[in-house]
């Protein structure tokens, strides 16, 4: 959104201070004795330090002022040009005296004191005034877009060396660069120069910072505007707006325009519940007719971003709109060094810091997660008023972000807590006597956001494909926690704490029957049919499958999670020893390593004990 001009609030209570402060000021802080003489005539000040009761004299212009010795004040007036001695105060030596030339102070200083009040209140009415006619400026330039421009001379320009990694992205984007730069080149092939390039991917996977890169590189001017700018109070806001964005461009050609978050107007037309949606359709239009009226050569590109590309309206990726269509993904672990290499350009790091660890130990995270992460490091690092990042603020921020802050002062009772504990190690138990699981990275008890502990797998590669037996491995560990409370506790202390558990097991188990077609049901997807697009597209779910089908499904999804807990079951109680026995540790410990935790089950002794 473009910057409002609104006098900024804190001026206005600056200055209403500083008339607070004006009137104290003139009030209690004015000399005390200016206020309490007494005015006499001057002849009785002359009498007073003839009968010696005058302690000292102070002369101010014309002013002459008496202090007594009694403690009174009194000031009176002579006439201009009369000295001291003229007046009879001859004997300095006795009562000192004092002559401040201070007319023309006193006269400068009367002079702000009177100004200043009022020179405030010309200038708060002067602000106020200021604030209502730009609302009114903001109120007639409603329809007018509110894209702001970044100028290409900026010095925040962003090129293809600040987007780390998506090399394949750059490598397409590279061709429109190109189109800016030398459109003559392409249209004396006879070539159609594109005009919309949409780029998809999860959010923070740096779509925004691509565009923007796109722009950097061909050096042209770069118009940003959000979707949901668009859509405004007023019908028609969005429409118009479109408009003058796109006039605008056309008079900077050649440059990009970018429309960050375009599912907010190209969703499916027609779908809209609840309203609105006429605005938003009128504005796709206005986009689209906008970009069909582009002349042969106008050299004005405009790129989209979306995380949402199974909304947008077909229309919107037909052949002369968006029709180039660029994938950025989140980073694997080449690509996330990278990133944490550029992030980390101006934070000051231990030499010890192994950047490669920390890629290694945050598959998922998309390029925003691994700066937050670094941010969260080095503000670890700057509370502890270390002088460099190391290796342990970056760990415990990976922590943090990826299961949420600990909460050390969450209240648990003992037994609450060794229950927690061999919850946990029942999970980690199974997990390490399955084949196809990932390797325990941490076992804690710390609870942290919901969970009471947390039992950390960690994979030691980015999974792409998922085999049915990791699926099947994975439950058996998933089961392994409300097991253990079983074979511990007996089947009828079990607690709430494995609903979390159950939850993910029974999805898990739900996805290789019907999408994934891992059941002897077969290799078939039990889809779920998006409805009549008139009543919602994201609303209605329809089944595609029968009442009897239902049931089978149910069936399956039963069995496996049966499955999974019998082996389960089959390990802990095998290995009840050792699960009693790291239980306790963990108790002691709070948290085990994977070093810790694997130790139990190298050393047969220490297994056994
Ligand atoms: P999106 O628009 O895809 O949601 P952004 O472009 O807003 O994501 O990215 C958010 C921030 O994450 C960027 O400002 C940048 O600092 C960081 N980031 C994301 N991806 C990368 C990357 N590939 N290289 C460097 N920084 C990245
Ligand atoms: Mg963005
Ligand atoms: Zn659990």
């Amino acid at each position: 959104m473009a910057e409002k001009k609104r006098p900024p609030s804190n001026l206005i209570y600056l200055l209403i201070a500083a008339l607070i402060f004006a009137a104290l000021y003139t009030t209690v802080f004015t000399p005390n004795q200016k206020r309490e003489a007494e005015e006499v005539e001057i002849t009785a000040i002359q009498n007073l330090y003839k009968e010696g009761q005058v302690k000292r004299l102070e002369f101010e212009g014309n002013t002459v002022r008496a202090e007594l010795k009694n403690g009174t004040v009194k000031k009176a007036t002579k006439s201009d040009g009369d000295s001291a001695n003229d007046l009879g105060f001859d004997r300095p030596d006795l009562v000192p005296l004092e002559i401040k030339d201070t007319t023309g102070q006193a006269f400068w200083a009367e002079l702000a004191l009177s100004i200043i009040p009022f020179l405030l209140i010309v200038g708060l009415l002067f602000l106020m005034m200021r604030s209502v006619s730009a609302n009114n400026r903001t109120a007639l330039s409603f329809g007018m877009s509110r894209a702001k421009e970044f100028d290409k001379n900026k010095s925040n320009k962003v090129t293809f060396a600040d987007v780390a990694g998506s090399e394949a992205a750059k490598d397409e984007l590279t061709e429109i660069v190109d189109f800016l730069k030398e459109p003559k080149k392409y249209l004396k092939m006879g070539a159609k120069i594109p005009r919309g390039v949409l780029l998809f991917g999860p959010p923070g996977t740096g779509k925004t910072l691509m565009a923007r890169a796109v722009a950097g590189e061909a050096d042209v001017p770069f118009f940003s505007i959000s979707g949901s700018e668009f859509v405004e109070m007023f019908v028609g806001v969005g429409a118009s707006r479109v408009r003058d964005l796109f006039a605008k461009a056309r008079k900077n050609s050649p440059c990009i325009v970018f429309i960050d978050e375009i599912d907010a107007v190209g969703r499916h037309r027609g779908t809209g519940l609840g309203g609105g949606h006429d605005e938003r359709e009128q504005t796709l239009n206005q986009i689209l007719s906008e970009m069909d009226g582009f002349e042969k050569d106008t050299n004005v590109i405009v790129v989209a971003a979306t995380n949402r590309p199974d909304v947008l309206d077909p229309a919107l990726l037909r052949p002369g709109r968006f029709d180039r269509r660029v994938v950025i993904d989140n980073p694997d672990l080449k690509d996330r060094l990278e990133i944490l290499k550029v992030h980390v350009r101006e934070k000051p790091l231990d030499k010890q810091v192994n950047l490669d660890t920390v890629a290694k130990h945050t598959p998922g995270f998309s390029g925003a997660d691994l700066e937050n992460l670094l941010n969260e490091a080095a503000i670890r690092a700057a509370k502890e008023g270390k002088k460099l990042i190391d290796q342990k603020d970056l760990d415990q921020s990976i922590e943090k972000v990826l299961l949420g802050p600990e909460k050390r002062n969450k209240i648990m009772t003992e037994r609450e807590i060794e229950i927690t504990a061999h919850h946990e190690v029942g999970h980690a138990i199974t997990g390490h006597f399955m084949k196809h699981t990932d390797p325990v990275h941490k076992i804690s008890i710390v609870s942290r956001g919901m969970a009471l502990g947390v039992t950390w797998f960690l994979p030691e590669r980015d999974a792409v494909l998922i085999s049915k037996e990791k699926f099947e491995d994975e439950l058996v560990s998933l089961m392994g926690g409300r097991v253990a409370e079983e074979i511990i506790y007996g089947p009828e202390a079990v607690t709430t704490g494995a609903s979390n558990d159950m939850e993910k097991a029974t999805k898990i188990a739900r996805n290789m029957v019907t999408k994934y077609g891992m059941s002897p049901l077969g290799p078939i997807t039990f889809g779920e049919h998006h409805g009549n697009p008139f009543l919602g597209k994201d609303l209605l779910h329809e089944k595609t499958y029968s009442e009897s089908t239902s049931q089978q499904i149910d069936r399956e999804v039963s069995n496996i999670l049966e499955k999974a807990f019998k082996i389960a079951h089959e390990v802990l109680a095998k290995h009840k020893k050792t699960l009693m026995k790291i239980a306790k540790d963990l108790i002691k410990k709070e948290a085990l390593s994977r070093e810790e935790f694997e130790s139990y089950f190298k050393d047969p002794k220490a297994a056994m004990a």
